[in-house]
Formats: C-alpha cells, sequence, structure tokens
C-alpha cells in the first residue's frame, strides 16, 4: 500500500475532525476509507406542503423563514429549537430537542433564516399543525446554483450514508471526512488484491471505484456490487490460504493404509463388548476406503453425543496399525486426553499391550500430555522413533511440543474447532507423508463453514444414538424461585440415593466480581445444603493437576463420590455409565452447543437422564429463548441450526481486530455460500497456475497477513 493509505487523518480531515474520529479508533487514512456505512437512507418523494398528511413519511423542501430556540415549557430541562420551513404559500415546523441549548446550536447554525433544504421525516400533527420532530435534512443553498426544486429532486434519490457513530461522533460527520479523503484516492494508493481477470470475469469493480460506490451510492443499491466485491475479495484470500496448504499437503503424499485380515482391527471388532450399529460399520467402510490411498483423507465425523464415534475411530487407527503405520488422536483437553486413554483402552481390552512388545497380537496405547513423567515420555518417544506402529493419544499441544511421529498414518482430532488446516502440515515433520486426517464433531458444521475454516472435508454421518437409548429430559429452574431451587438439590440427592451420579456445572472456577456462580462458591454452599449431607463430592477444574483431576474423575466413576461441582471441562468426551443427574447453574452463561454437550454426559447408560438448567434469564430474553430450545429438543443438528441463527458470524470463525484482511467484515459465512465457491475455485486456478502468486503481489501479501493472523486463532481455545 502506499503511504498514503497509511497517513494519519489529521493531516486530511483537520485536528478537530481527526481527534473525534479516534474515539472510533479511526487514525488512519486507511481506517477510514474501510469504515463502511451500516445503511443508506433515501429521502422519499417530494411532497408539496399544503399535502403532506399526519402519520406518513414525507420529505419536502422548503426554505427557513424563522427560528426559535427556547427552554421547553412542560420540561424545564428540555431545549427546544422550532425551524420554520415555507414553500412560499404555507409553511411547517420542524423541532429539534436537547438537553442544552448548545447541543441545538449546529442546526440552528446549518439551518439559517433563508436556507434551502431537502427535509425528510415523519409527519405529526401539533395543536392543531402539521410538524416534524428530528427530521434528517440537507442544505441546499451551498450547493452550487441552479434551479433548487431540480436539485432537490436528484437529491432525494441519492442515498444518505449511515455509519456506525456512537463515542459522540456524528455520522454525518463521518461521512464528510470520508468524502474529503476519498476525493484525493487515486487507483495508485491502494494495493488492487482481486486480479483483475477475476474481477472482470465477476463483473466486480476495482477497490477505488468500490470504495465511492460504498460511500457515496449514486442511488440506492449502487453499493450492491461494491459489498460484494469485498466480499468476494475476503473469501479469496482465505481460500487461496487454504488451496495452498491443500497444495503443500498433496506435495507429500499420504501412506496407503489397506486392510489386513488377521490382524488387531479384525481381533478389535471380534471383541467388543456390543455390536456395531448399521450406521457404524458404514462409517468405518467409509473412512478405510478414504484411507486406502495415497491421497491425504481430510474426513469429518460428525455424530451426536454418544452416538458412538470413538469406537469408530479406533477401527480406523487399528487399520493403521495393522497397516504398520502410526496413529494419534489428539483432544482439546488433558481431562478429555484422559478420558480417551480409558475408553480405548477398555474397548481394546486384551489388545491394549505396553509400548515396545511388538504389535503382531495387540496395539500399544499411550497416553502423552504435558503431565506425563518424564521417562514414560522418553520412552513413548523412542517407540515412536524406532518406527513403532502405536497410538498415541495426547492434547493439540503435542504438535507443538515437539512429538515426533515418523510413521503417522491416521490423525484423529477430537473436537475441531481448535484445529486448521496447517495443524496437519504441523503433524507431518519428521516425515515425507501426509498423514490421513479424521476430525470428529458432535456439532454439526455447515458447508459454507466446512468450506471456509477447513477447505475441503468429506463428512461421515453417523445417525443412531445406541449410547444414548434411555434419553434425557430437561427442565429450566427459574433461579428466583427459592422452593424449586430447593428442590432440584432434593432430587439430586434422591437421585444418589438411587444409585444416580450427579454432575452440577458452574461457569467460572473462583469466586469473582461477576454475577456467575463458581465451582468454589457452590462447593461450599452445597456443604451447608442439609439435603446433601453425607453424600460425598469432588471438584474438577482446569486449574487442578492432571493427578487430582485423574482422582476426581476416578472417585465420580466408581461411585465413591456421586456428586461432581465442575466447569466445563467435562463438558466432551467424559463418559459415566452411571451418571444420570446434570444441574446446570447460570445455564445462561453458557451457548447452546456448549449446553448440548454438557447434556451428552448424562443418560449414557440404561437409565434415563435429567437435565436440571437453573437461570435468571427473564421471561421473553433471548437468553431464555435459547434455553427454551435446549430444553425441547435433544437433537444435535436442530440446535445447531437454530445456534448458527443466534451466534454472530464472528464467533464461528473467530474475531480478529487487526488488519482488514483478517476481519471478516463483508463476508457472511452464512449467507454468501455462492461467493464462497467461486472465491475456491478462483483459488484453486490461481494456485494451480501460479503457486507462488508472484504474479499477483498485493493477493500474495493478504494471504501472508492473513496466516500470521489465522495461525493464532484457528489454534486458540
Ligand atoms: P460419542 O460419539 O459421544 O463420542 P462414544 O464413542 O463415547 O460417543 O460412545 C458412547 C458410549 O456408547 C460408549 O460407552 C461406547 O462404548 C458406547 N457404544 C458405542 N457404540 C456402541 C454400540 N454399537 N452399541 C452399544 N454401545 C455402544
Ligand atoms: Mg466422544
Amino acid at each position: 500500500m502506499s503511504a498514503f493509505v497509511g497517513e494519519p487523518l489529521e493531516r486530511h480531515v483537520g485536528k478537530r475532525a481527526a481527534h473525534q474520529l479516534a474515539k472510533l479508533s479511526l487514525e488512519t487514512v486507511g481506517d477510514l476509507l474501510f469504515y463502511f456505512p451500516r445503511r443508506y437512507e433515501t429521502f422519499a418523494e417530494l411532497t408539496p406542503l399544503t399535502r403532506l398528511f399526519e402519520g406518513e413519511e414525507a420529505s419536502f423542501v422548503g426554505r427557513v423563514v424563522d427560528t426559535r430556540r427556547a427552554q421547553s415549557h412542560s420540561n424545564r430541562r428540555l431545549w427546544l429549537l422550532t425551524v420554520v420551513f415555507s414553500d412560499g404559500n404555507d409553511t411547517i415546523e420542524a423541532t429539534f430537542f436537547a438537553r442544552s441549548s448548545g447541543m441545538l446550536a449546529g442546526h440552528e447554525r446549518r439551518l439559517a433564516i433563508g436556507t434551502h433544504a431537502l427535509v425528510s421525516g415523519k409527519i405529526q400533527r401539533y395543536r392543531g399543525r402539521i410538524q416534524v420532530s428530528h427530521p434528517a435534512y440537507q442544505v441546499l443553498s451551498d450547493r452550487a446554483g441552479g434551479d433548487e426544486e431540480e436539485e432537490a429532486a436528484k437529491l432525494a434519490k441519492v442515498p444518505t450514508p449511515i455509519y456506525p457513530a456512537g463515542a459522540g461522533v456524528a455520522t454525518w460527520k463521518i461521512e464528510a471526512a470520508v468524502r474529503t479523503v476519498l476525493s484525493s484516492v487515486t487507483e495508485a494508493d491502494i494495493a488492487e488484491v482481486v486480479p483483475e481477470y477475476l474481477r472482470r470475469r465477476l463483473g466486480l469493480p476495482g477497490v477505488v471505484e468500490a470504495l465511492r460506490r460504498i460511500h457515496t451510492p449514486e442511488e440506492p443499491g449502487a453499493d450492491r456490487s461494491a459489498r460484494r466485491r469485498f466480499a468476494f475479495e475476503e473469501a479469496l484470500i482465505y481460500q487461496v490460504f487454504l488451496a495452498r496448504a491443500r497444495a503443500d499437503a498433496a506435495r507429500h503424499p499420504a501412506p496407503k493404509v489397506a486392510p489386513r485380515r488377521g490382524g488387531v482391527y479384525d481381533a478389535l471388532i471380534e471383541g467388543l463388548p456390543f455390536q456395531l450399529t448399521g450406521s457404524q460399520l458404514s462409517a468405518i467402510g467409509t473412512i478405510e476406503r478414504a484411507l486406502n490411498s495415497t491421497t491425504p483423507a481430510n474426513l469429518l465425523l460428525q455424530g451426536d453425543v454418544g452416538s458412538g464415534k470413538t469406537v469408530v475411530a479406533l477401527a480406523a487407527m487399528a487399520r493403521s496399525v495393522d497397516a504398520g503405520f502410526q496413529a494419534a488422536l489428539l483432544a482439546p483437553t488433558e481431562v478429555l486426553a484422559f478420558q480417551h486413554y480409558r475408553s480405548l483402552s477398555r474397548l481394546l481390552g486384551p489388545l491394549a499391550i505396553p509400548a515396545l512388545a511388538g504389535h503382531e497380537k495387540g496395539i500399544a496405547v499411550e497416553l502423552l500430555t504435558g503431565s506425563t513423567p518424564k521417562a514414560q515420555r522418553k520412552r513413548v518417544l523412542a517407540a515412536a522413533a524406532a518406527q513403532m506402529p502405536l497410538i498415541v493419544i495426547g492434547t493439540h499441544a503435542l504438535i507443538s511440543d515437539g512429538v515426533v511421529l515418523p510413521k503417522l498414518g491416521l490423525a484423529v482430532v477430537d473436537e475441531q474447532h481448535r484445529f486448521g488446516v496447517n495443524q496437519r502440515n504441523a503433524l507431518r515433520q519428521g516425515s515425507d507423508h501426509s498423514p490421513h486426517m479424521l476430525v470428529m464433531t458432535a456439532t454439526p458444521i455447515p458447508r459454507t463453514v466446512a468450506m471456509t475454516v477447513f477447505g475441503d472435508l468429506d463428512t461421515v454421518i453417523l445417525d443412531r444414538a445406541p449410547a444414548q437409548r434411555a434419553g434425557v429430559e430437561t427442565f429450566l429452574v427459574p433461579a428466583d424461585r427459592e422452593s424449586w431451587v430447593a428442590r432440584t438439590w432434593k432430587r439430586a440427592a434422591e437421585e444418589i440415593a438411587s444409585g444416580g451420579r450427579v454432575y452440577v456445572v458452574c461457569p467460572r472456577i473462583e469466586r469473582g466480581d461477576g454475577a456467575a456462580a463458581s465451582v468454589e462458591a457452590l462447593a461450599e454452599e452445597l456443604e451447608a445444603n442439609p439435603d446433601l449431607a453425607g453424600i460425598e463430592r469432588r471438584i474438577m477444574h482446569g486449574r487442578l493437576s492432571s493427578e487430582e483431576k485423574d482422582a476426581a474423575m476416578a472417585d465420580f466413576a466408581s461411585g465413591r463420590a456421586p456428586l461432581l461441582v465442575a466447569t466445563t471441562v467435562i463438558e466432551v468426551g467424559v463418559d459415566v455409565a452411571e451418571a444420570t443427574m446434570m444441574i446446570i447453574v447460570d445455564a445462561d452463561s453458557f451457548g447452546l452447543s456448549q449446553l448440548h454437550q454438557l447434556r451428552g454426559r448424562i443418560g449414557r447408560g440404561d437409565r434415563p437422564g435429567v437435565c436440571l438448567a437453573l437461570t435468571h434469564a427473564p421471561p421473553g430474553s433471548s437468553s431464555r429463548a435459547r434455553l427454551e430450545a435446549f430444553a425441547s429438543t435433544t437433537d444435535g443438528f436442530i440446535l445447531a441450526q437454530e445456534d448458527l441463527q443466534l451466534r454472530r458470524e464472528g464467533d464461528i470463525l473467530g474475531e480478529s481486530q487487526s488488519g482488514r484482511a483478517s476481519g471478516l467484515r463483508m463476508l457472511s459465512i452464512r449467507n454468501d455460500a455462492e461467493i464462497i465457491e467461486q472465491a475456491r475455485a478462483a483459488a484453486h486456478e490461481l494456485i494451480t497456475e501460479d503457486p507462488d502468486l508472484s504474479r499477483y503481489r498485493p493477493l500474495a501479501e493478504a494471504v501472508e497477513a492473513l496466516d500470521a493472523d489465522k495461525r493464532t486463532y484457528l489454534e486458540r481455545g
């Protein structure tokens, strides 16, 4: 970009305006140019004053014949500016209110007697006369001469941009500053990120033209092509980024994992304590076919909570081991990694063997997290380095911890939201192969998100839930109803007395200034609750050491401590079949998909589960609506769609403030599927033809900026 775009605003719009714009974090010319109007207002058809009717939105042109500024009679704290407009025959009064006289001075100055203005607002009747309060207006007489009527008629059709104002900066002040800056910007000042041939093909304006159309559209809708252009630009940058990562991966073939008879896979399926469902079998089949190829598989295993994804993933890992390769299972937290370790060991039974014992009769399953003892870590790393086929279970951090799996055939990633394309390439370290990837998720990912965040993912769906035969019923408990809340804790005691286990989930760990309940405060409160007397309990949260966490989980699972007060560390994957009840405190502090994940922890055995969600959200509020949706269905797919409606775009991809390339401004992941598709095709074309983008420097730079940025947000928890 040229220097112009980076220049401080002060130099162009003056000290005063620059100072005001700084309140909106607009510091440079570029900041201002990319600060887009939220919407536009267009003056309606012009109406002669005699034909203005009460109740209608109308626009008229008049000359100011009188102005009065005075204190309101009825409310002494209110000041009133009355401006009388005339069309030569009739008059109409426009009124402006403010809490101080000074706040009206601007209007009074602009609407001095003799001024012609185009006025627009809702017509009211007051004491028998028509008037208009706080109208929008444009002064006409300071424009170059000519016929004012004609000019007004033309002006009435020109959209007025309405900027996200706030911080005491009026939208028209922003507009004025933008116009000043726009008038001196040239093509040479702003890097053109979208290649010309693409713009021509798709009918998109260049960047400067697009900025003009966005800030100063000449007619309603003229901004549309410009917005489309910027949406496409964003999509293109992202898709080029993905296409590059894919191309990079494709240069390194995947190990071909061919099924082998009489290996651990066969023994595993034979020895399972249950029969695989049809849906699981078909998922395993699809995955096997994808692994039996040198094209790196990129699969999404999507199945609701309790649908039995773990065993499907294990089957795939067993195939990998049978073919002589290593497998890794990555979880977002240590608790989950440990849970997976337990589940896999249990599913494998006698097939789980220590590393270095040879893989003919079994699979070595090893846990590798931040708290794995040094000696064990060394042993596992040695086995991995010796190219032993084994399964390593760890947290996502495994990748950055310098763990090298030189024979990695398959990486399974649990709960994808924290995982992106770059990580596959990171997993490749120490080998020329790209591993196959299988991402497990309980939350359906809309196709546009799958394309945006992951490039291409082939989805494999598990549709039945063998583990939640019994089902879960959910009830909302208004937290201000003391008797209901008391009843909730009694219910917990009864549940435990009849052999169940109860999770109590809170939004935070420690007491804080916020209103949200904490594990520490609640554990103390429950201590004093006579209904719960004599019931062993444990607490669980992310700040406990992993030994403490394991111990707490083990005591809860065995029933020694049937009450567990926890944060959302138990959110995903925790599997205690006897857990039948969950009490979610301050349920309104959780998102819909999080609530669904939490609830999936109960009703996993034969007994039906009960989920009680305590909330302060008043009926009719949006939080309450979310909770009602939660209580009304256990269908993860329906909830995910509901969630997508309720969430802002930014939350899906993560948000970033730094630089326009990274924040999604124009692109709507939800609505712009077509643009995303176009961008994806274009990106593929570009990368195939010019892998280094040597002929498209501005685009290459935008992708690099994004890369640096994305790395942080895709990896962040
Ligand atoms: P999720 O898809 O939520 O990860 P899991 O893989 O943890 O579900 O499976 C939930 C429970 O269901 C586990 O205890 C698992 O052993 C059990 N399970 C999986 N498949 C079957 C099946 N076909 N029949 C019976 N139980 C199963
Ligand atoms: Mg799971």
